[in-house]
């Protein structure tokens, strides 16, 4: 059968890009043609910023905008500076990762680059169709990274929280901020029966991202971010700034298996895969490191059923999500038992889903132990 490209990849977005130049990357896969569609591309805006825990030392930092070793959680009643160290908490701008792995790209003569709308695959067993606005293409494997809203709105086994968000980078006229400390959560804000906060990165005395962020059902109206980023910074007695650039969007918080649409020779990939880690939407990270197994998986496998499994951490962040998406309002208070009582390291690890099942038990515990234990029977009762 003659095929048009061995790989395509619907959606050159940053789990299409990273995909691809880890493809350029590995003489393995010199000889493979492959196929980018997305009606985006070049993007040529940071439309999104990208921050995660890693090393002190790790392969992204020569990009980073900054990076910390302390981070502060905020409640109300106290203020918790939290040491990651060995971690740190880093910020890479999209438009630098957009850059780099262009650049990789575009020396790759095997890549080609269409500006193709998607608007169907499908799995025909020896080969895969891929349909666009323009033709349908014929190819070996495609990896999806187009996420349908639609398909996890209307699920009714497992519930969807919306992480959304609206970020400025502000200037501000007089020195403000420590550039040594980031904000990771500031839950002094009004909660208004749901979880929400402020999360403040500073790059210098007098420039932050500004983001105000939710986990909740629904959106809100635009006006509201506005406002409440507004209010936020004039209470901290901020009232002269410059906004440099603003940005916005939503996460999927949700334990839709998506991982159960994939067949032999199509894999979904970056949050159409359930790479959003379901209870934070952190994603970056399981990009990073999942892009790296299709790497190793391609050269000894071919089955994409297999590639993804369902683990312990899954159900822990089903049993999460479902408390905070049946009691919204209590998200300040989940977050503040978890950063009170356990030490910042071995919440990093369990996010990173790398703790020991010691080190998870503690953390359940300090967690409302009713609420919990009953999220488990409601949902055992389900069949999870
Ligand atoms: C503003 C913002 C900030 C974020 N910050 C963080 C963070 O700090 N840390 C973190 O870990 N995660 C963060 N995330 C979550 C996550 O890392 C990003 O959403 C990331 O972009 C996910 O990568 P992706 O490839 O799955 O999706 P995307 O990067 O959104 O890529 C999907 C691509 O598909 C393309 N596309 C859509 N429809 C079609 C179609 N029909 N045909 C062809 N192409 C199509 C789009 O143009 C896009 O390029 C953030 C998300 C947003 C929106």
């Amino acid at each position: 059968m003659e095929l048009d490209y061995d790989y395509i990849i619907c959606g050159g977005g940053i789990a299409g890009l990273l995909l691809a130049s880890k493809f350029s990357n590995d003489s393995y896969y010199n000889n493979k043609s492959i196929l980018i569609l997305d009606p985006d591309y070049p993007k040529v805006k940071n439309d999104r910023t990208l921050c995660f825990w890693d090393k002190k030392k790790s392969v992204w930092d020569y990009l980073l905008t900054s990076s910390w070793e302390n981070v502060i959680f905020k409640n109300g009643l106290d203020e918790k500076s939290l040491n990651l160290n060995p971690l740190n908490y880093k910020m890479l701008s999209s438009i630098s990762f957009y850059n780099y792995t262009n650049s990789i790209i575009k020396n790759n003569t095997n890549i080609k680059v269409l500006n193709d709308k998607v608007l169907n695959f499908k799995d025909c067993k020896s080969h895969c169709l891929v349909e666009t606005n323009k033709k349908t293409y014929k190819s070996s494997k495609v990896f999806n990274s187009i996420l349908d809203w639609n398909s996890i709105k209307n699920d009714q086994k497992f519930p969807l929280l919306i992480q959304h968000f609206e970020g400025w980078v502000i200037k501000t006229k007089n020195n403000f901020f420590d550039p040594e400390k980031a904000t990771f959560m500031d839950f002094t804000i009004d909660q208004n029966s749901t979880t929400q906060f402020m999360y403040i990165l500073p790059f210098s005395k007098t420039e932050a991202l500004v983001e105000y962020t939710l986990f909740s059902k629904n959106l809100l109206d635009e006006n509201k971010y506005k406002s409440s980023i507004e209010n936020y910074l004039l209470k901290s007695g901020i009232d002269d700034f410059e906004i440099k650039s603003k940005e916005s969007g939503q996460i999927p918080m949700t334990c839709f298996p998506f991982f159960e649409a994939n067949t032999k020779n199509i894999l979904n990939i970056g949050s159409a895969g359930g790479w959003s880690k379901p209870s934070t939407g952190y994603t970056f990270k399981n990009i990073d490191k999942n892009t790296s197994k299709i790497i190793d998986f391609l050269k000894s496998n071919d089955n994409f059923k297999t590639f993804m499994k369902k683990n312990r951490f899954w159900f822990y962040d089903l049993i999460f999500l479902d408390v905070l998406y049946y009691k919204n309002h209590l998200g300040k208070q989940l977050f503040t038992d978890m950063f009170n009582k356990n030490n910042p390291k071995t919440i990093f690890k369990f996010l990173d889903n790398k703790s020991s099942f010691i080190e998870e038990l503690k953390i359940m515990l300090s967690f409302p132990k009713t609420i919990f234990l009953s999220a488990v029977l409601k949902r055992i009762c389900k069949g999870l």
